[in-house]
């Protein structure tokens, strides 16, 4: 298929975008940027633009006349969501809706969309199914929660095929394509506590109180692989009229005192951390049941922690870090 990538030169869309290539498809990065790299998508063809500016869209679908969509481009930092609202629904969802009208009037009638564990908000039961009531906590949350809805009321009125994809704590690397997380702020715990190790500089702990095995907060992590390996099964599953989201994930939970000794342990290296406050907003713990992608994609997540940890050491290697 031939599949056009937004947001294709951050870290998930450039490792899908890789995987989409191995797997025979034929991909356009659109992208415009604003925290993607140009390493990120060497080689391939890229149209650069904010997917805001219908013009630019039109453009790349008229030119490369793409079979499916896949959407990663998106404002993706929950706190600047709390603090800067205007510019995420605008990105998130205003331009999310050009891009559905460019691929209505360009007759491309499919898309996988990059969607979050943000929807569920704070759960009730844990592990979380799709079921699972969504009330999302942060305006990052309800723009991703908000178009879906737009996806579910075009698929009867356009014809549209579409998977939403709600990802947990994505992590990890592709040393193998020279693929990595990298950004000017990094707020991720696992990217963070790798560069405590390396660096010898403290990382905090945000919070130590919570009603878990360690008292630190639980996650579920998931490797950067192991999704985009989802994104391709979900493109090739989809059926015309239909649509689903589905929960990507490990489906183990890890606290984050775990995760110190896990980099420790892999890295070889003592992890130095101080103990700190909660940070407002986070959940004691959220775990995904994967099971429906699974049963319905065939999507197997097979990467360990470890192997996440492993993938960031190369990368950062790689990089001269
Ligand atoms: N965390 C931490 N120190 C940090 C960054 C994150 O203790 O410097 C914790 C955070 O409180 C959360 C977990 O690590 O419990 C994962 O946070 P991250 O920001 O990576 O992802 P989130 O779950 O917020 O999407």
């Amino acid at each position: 298929m031939k599949v056009l990538v937004t947001g294709g030169a951050g870290f998930i869309g450039g490792v899908t975008g890789r995987a989409l290539q191995a797997a025979g498809h034929e991909i356009a990065v659109f992208d415009d940027f604003s925290t993607g790299h140009d390493w990120a998508c060497q080689g391939m063809r890229v149209y650069r633009g904010d997917i805001r500016d219908r013009s630019a869209l039109d453009k790349a679908f008229g030119e490369f006349l793409p079979d499916a969509a896949m959407h990663f481009a998106a404002k993706a930092v929950v706190p600047e969501s709390v603090s800067n609202p205007g510019l995420y629904y605008d990105v998130n969802v205003v331009g999310s809706l050009r891009l559905l009208e460019a691929m209505r009037v360009a007759g491309c009638r499919k898309i996988v969309f990059s969607s979050s564990a943000a929807v569920y908000g704070t759960p009730a039961i844990t592990p979380i199914d799709e079921e699972s009531r969504q009330h999302p906590i942060n305006p990052y949350g309800r723009t991703k929660k908000q178009f879906e809805e737009a996806l579910e009321d075009a698929r009867p009125a356009d014809g549209l095929s579409y998977a939403c994809l709600r990802y947990f704590n994505a992590c990890g690397a592709a040393p193998e394509w020279g693929l990595g997380e990298v950004r000017e702020h990094e707020t991720h715990l696992v990217p963070l506590v790798i560069r405590a190790a390396a660096t010898g500089k403290p990382f905090t702990i945000w919070g130590t109180d919570y009603e878990t095995r360690d008292g630190t907060c639980v996650r579920d992590y998931v490797d950067v692989r192991d999704l985009a390996d989802a994104h391709v099964l979900a493109l090739e599953r989809l059926r015309p009229g239909e649509g689903g989201a589905y929960n990507l994930g490990s489906g183990q939970g890890t606290t984050v005192r775990e995760v110190v000794s896990s980099v420790g342990r892999v890295m070889g290296k003592k992890v130095p951390f101080v103990d700190g406050p909660r940070r407002a907003g986070d959940p004691a713990s959220l775990v995904a049941s994967c099971s429906k992608a699974r049963r319905y994609l065939g999507w197997t997540p097979g990467r360990s922690l470890d192997d996440s940890i492993r993938a960031v050491a190369e990368f950062l290697r790689s990089r001269g870090g």
